[in-house]
């Protein structure tokens, strides 16, 4: 556990990555400097996605908060939802349009594609070009 720090983690980032890839959503980056340091940002159509993941952000389906030191961490949970929301208000004064996915949500590829995908849709056909 010691080695997955903050939001999210690389095998969650990675497990996107292979989705987006697979659906062939394109238009995407992984490492930009917008602000909260989003995992994936869709630069022209300004919308950028979190992954979650579900201990350190406290997924209301999965998260079990631990038998010690439960008060620290419930703490340190509150503390991450905290920052998210402070994350999202500011991205969304920036005109970002913000999507959190939790890491548990990845399980399901297509709905998870399709979140994605009707979101790109909706910030218009120039946001985003889909290959072929
Ligand atoms: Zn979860």
């Amino acid at each position: 556990m010691a080695k997955i720090k903050g939001s999210g983690n690389r095998t969650t980032e990675l497990r996107l990555v292979q989705i987006l890839r697979r659906s062939r959503i394109i238009g995407w980056r992984r490492r930009s400097n917008v602000f909260g340091k989003p995992d994936f940002a869709f630069l022209k159509a300004k919308l950028v996605i979190f992954v979650d993941g579900c201990f350190w952000h406290g997924c209301p389906r999965c998260y079990t908060s631990p038998a010690t030191n439960s008060a620290f961490w419930r703490a340190k949970v509150q503390r991450n939802r905290q920052r998210d929301l402070t994350v999202n208000r500011e991205l969304r004064k920036r005109k970002w349009v913000v999507m959190r996915l939790w890491e548990c949500q990845l399980k399901d590829d297509a709905k998870v594609t399709r979140r994605i995908q009707n979101k790109l849709d909706r910030l218009g056909p120039a946001a985003t070009a889909k290959a072929h």
